[in-house]
């Protein structure tokens, strides 16, 4: 499948076609139209499949035909400091020929630059749970702005005990809104939280997603 046929706007396919990628990944094909659609996505996948640029590239898509507000529209949650930075720096590649601002924060480093970055304004932001509650906690950030969040690597983020803190960001999000969802594998407790959460695009809370399930494999 062909990045030009899945729906996305000339300047992501040149950032596309700059990072050298020919082909959307069985996960892209399958998820980008889908999310650009609006739906809310459970995604079986793992790193290596292309997975970030099938929940950035929507993201990027929404975010940069509205206009720029000072606290997040887009929201991205992933376990480790090092999937964050890897997250923001797609989406800076991805999103190079649109003026948006994208900034991470993650722990085990001083949380003023990160402040500030948060204060100047930024679209999408991309946290690991712990430190985006402490901002959250000290009034730097605000998520009733969020239109589209993503959980990724769901189930690695269980099994780092952040599922409470998850939970938490979940309920600081506004009820509209599209969830987008990357679990690996999916253990009983990321599927209740997953079923109880997900709903449709037009935020009416469902007994059942209205996602669909990926798999890995085409
Ligand atoms: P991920 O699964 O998101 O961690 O992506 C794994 C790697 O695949 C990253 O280095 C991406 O730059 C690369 N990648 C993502 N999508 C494509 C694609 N459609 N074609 C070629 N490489 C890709």
């Amino acid at each position: 499948m062909k990045f030009a046929d899945l729906g996305l706007r000339p300047e992501i396919l040149r950032a596309v076609a700059r990072a050298g990628y020919e082909t959307a990944t069985p996960i892209q094909a399958r998820a980008i139209p889908a999310a650009l659609d609006g739906q809310d996505l459970i995604a079986c996948a793992q790193t290596g499949t292309g997975k970030t640029a099938a929940f950035l590239l929507p993201i990027l898509q929404r975010l940069g035909s509205g206009r720029p507000c000072r606290p997040p529209r887009a929201l991205v949650v992933t376990p480790t400091r090092e999937l964050a930075a890897q997250i923001t720096q797609a989406a800076r590649q991805y999103g190079c020929y649109l003026r948006l601002r994208s900034t991470v924060v993650f722990g085990g480093v001083g949380m003023e630059p990160q402040e500030r970055r948060l204060r100047n304004g930024v679209d999408l932001l991309v946290a690991t749970p712990g430190r985006l509650l402490d901002h959250l906690g000290r009034g730097h950030a605000r998520l009733d702005r969020v239109e589209t969040v993503v959980l990724d690597e769901a189930d690695r983020m269980l099994d780092m005990g952040f599922l409470p803190d998850v939970r938490r960001i979940l309920e600081a999000l506004p009820e509209s809104r599209q969830n987008l969802f990357f679990s690996a594998t999916m253990p009983d407790e990321i599927e209740r939280l997953i079923r109880r959460t997900a709903r449709n695009p037009t935020g009416r809370r469902r007994s059942a997603p209205s996602g669909r399930w990926f798999t890995r494999s085409p």
